[in-house]
């Protein structure tokens, strides 16, 4: 089973994400939000890797094969877009 880069990224920045807000010392409800949010985030991505049946902005029935990224993964990277080890678009 081949992730697509882009899954293996997103995962890769929310491990550091998490790591990040259990060793800083912000106040404890910072903390609890930053891991619900990254929770939600997994939770989302997980949903989304692997082949499904999934929606875009022009088709709402669209077939995401195993080792692609579908628009919702592509809106979850979003965030990262700008950084110099985003993963590129396979040509
Ligand atoms: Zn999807």
């Amino acid at each position: 089973m081949t992730e697509h880069p882009l899954i293996a990224y997103l995962r890769a920045r929310w491990d550091e994400e998490e790591q990040t807000a259990w060793r800083q010392h912000v106040p404890l409800n910072g903390a609890a939000f930053a891991l619900a949010d990254i929770n939600s985030k997994r939770t989302i991505l997980d949903w989304h890797s692997g082949a499904h049946e999934c929606s875009g902005p022009d088709d709402n029935c669209m077939w995401i094969a195993e080792g692609d990224a579908c628009p919702t993964t592509q809106a979850l990277a979003m965030p990262y877009a700008d950084r110099d080890d985003y993963p590129k678009e396979q040509p």
